[in-house]
């Protein structure tokens, strides 16, 4: 059974269709690239599945379970996670307080009277610093660190949870190529050893080429094509919407609004 079943999925703002009735699986040890250019409703999408957003119509289910109609924290706790950007507060913290932290929360979670030894925390979170690349900085304050390391350690803190779907919008924002093809490269390693299933939006087309295993491309909030990287590139209808220009590998910005048919 597929992890996750959307089906006729619907959004609107006003009069605006923000997501007009969408359908897509996801597998778990499936990295899944939500893409498309400003505004084609990704975030919309995004935001139902974790339910910062409620549907107006359609339903996401969870291993057959429907997540249309619950509060975040009832998603999060069904095994739906996202990834969190460090918050200011927290950022004067170890690296590995932070990662001790959100165990903590997640024991809160699973076992509401139970609560590890704190060396058994650390021992824990040690294990996920490491699957991050990042133990070596364990003991270094998160404020000291470089930015592509706060997001390997952001990506620990949400594998604290376990999530069996991980959700991740933008994760490379912000961060230089090399350093988001290592991210991406990393988080493909992660859904493979930890058979999880991740989905992400991304707004650069090379790094979502490089590493999703399938991608669901929205334009205006219809779903224009889905399916692997390399049947995507081949698409005539992405390649209108995206590739309209002529800058092949421009999206979001780039992507001309006459272009897109829906
Ligand atoms: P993307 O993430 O792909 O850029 P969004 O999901 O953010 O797209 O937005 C899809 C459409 O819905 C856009 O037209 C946007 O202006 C509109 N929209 C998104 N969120 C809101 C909101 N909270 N209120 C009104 N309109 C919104
Ligand atoms: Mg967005």
């Amino acid at each position: 059974m597929n992890l996750l079943a959307v089906r006729g999925l619907g959004k609107s703002f006003g009069g605006v269709k923000a997501v007009d009735g969408i359908d897509f699986d996801l597998k778990a040890g499936e990295l899944l690239a939500l893409i498309g250019p400003n505004g084609a409703g990704k975030s919309t999408t995004f935001n139902m599945v974790n339910g910062q957003l409620c549907a107006d119509r359609g339903s996401i289910l969870l291993e057959g379970r429907e997540l249309v109609g619950l509060q975040p924290r009832a998603i999060w706790r069904l095994g739906v996670g996202r990834t969190f950007q460090i918050a200011e507060t927290f950022s004067s913290l170890t690296v590995v307080e932070n990662v001790q932290m959100a165990l903590i929360s997640n024991a809160r979670r699973v076992f509401s009277f139970f609560r590890p030894a704190a060396s058994l925390e650390r021992a824990r979170a040690m294990d996920l610093l490491d699957a991050v690349g990042m133990s070596a900085q364990a003991d270094r304050a998160c404020s000291a660190l470089a930015y592509s390391d706060i997001k390997r350690v952001e990506l620990a803190i949400a594998l604290a949870n376990t999530p069996r779907l991980l959700l991740m919008d933008e994760p490379t924002a912000g961060m230089a190529p090399k350093e988001r093809n290592d991210l991406m490269a990393l988080t493909r390693k992660l859904v493979v050893e930890r058979h999880i299933a991740v989905l992400f939006t991304e707004h650069s087309m090379d790094v979502v080429f490089a590493h999703a295993d399938r991608m669901i491309v929205l334009a205006r909030g219809r779903l224009i094509a889905q399916g692997r990287p390399a049947d995507i590139r081949r698409n005539p209808q992405v390649q209108q919407v995206y590739f309209g220009t002529g800058s092949t590998f421009a999206l979001d910005a780039a992507a001309p609004a006459a272009g897109i048919t829906t």
